[in-house]
């Protein structure tokens, strides 16, 4: 379906597609064009659906909407925030990029948390977060946000290799 009324605020999941593509950003965006979902990515979504008796948070906060698997409060008081991948990735970083830019929206209404775990199929891994990894992201953040205000397109990636296989090629304006 194609609305022309544009998204106005970032995801953690348009932080993650700008460093795939900027253009799919702009596309989602201003056109609120959506790659189909599939079976197997239906049957992803449920099988990270949190146990009954608790739910994903939504947070809305200053430069974003994100929506938060589980916050674990430690022992030692500190939070640590969980994002649940049902596949691996080729690309593990891009995950990384998308729990980080969760935390960067939600540290405004939530504050304390000071690691990431990301579990992928059921396997854990934790993320001190420090200085380096949140300003990176924060760039990228901010780069993102920029496509989602602005109507210009932006131009297509370094690596357009990519452009082969994108469902959003049909509506790409470099193509
Ligand atoms: S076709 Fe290429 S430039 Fe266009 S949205 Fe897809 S990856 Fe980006």
């Amino acid at each position: 379906m194609i609305s022309t009324k544009p998204v106005d605020s970032v995801s953690p999941t348009l932080v993650k597609q700008y460093s795939y593509c900027p253009v799919i950003v702009w596309l989602k965006a201003w056109f609120l064009l959506e790659e189909p979902v599939t079976d197997s990515m239906r049957i992803g979504k449920e099988s990270v659906k949190p146990p009954g008796g608790k739910g994903q948070v939504i947070v809305r906060a200053g430069c974003g909407t994100a929506i938060l698997d589980e916050v674990v409060r430690e022992r030692d008081g500190s939070l640590t925030m969980v994002e649940k991948k049902a596949y691996k990735s080729y690309n593990y970083s891009r995950y990384v990029e998308q729990a980080v830019a969760s935390y960067i929206i939600a540290k405004e209404v939530l504050p304390g948390v000071r690691r990431l775990r990301i579990e992928v199929e059921g396997v854990g891994r934790t993320l001190e977060l420090n200085w380096d990894l949140v300003k990176e992201v924060e760039e990228i953040t901010k780069k993102t946000q920029e496509i989602v205000s602005k109507e210009a397109n932006p131009p297509r990636p370094w690596n357009s290799t990519k452009c082969r296989s994108c469902w959003y090629g049909k509506f790409c304006p470099h193509q």
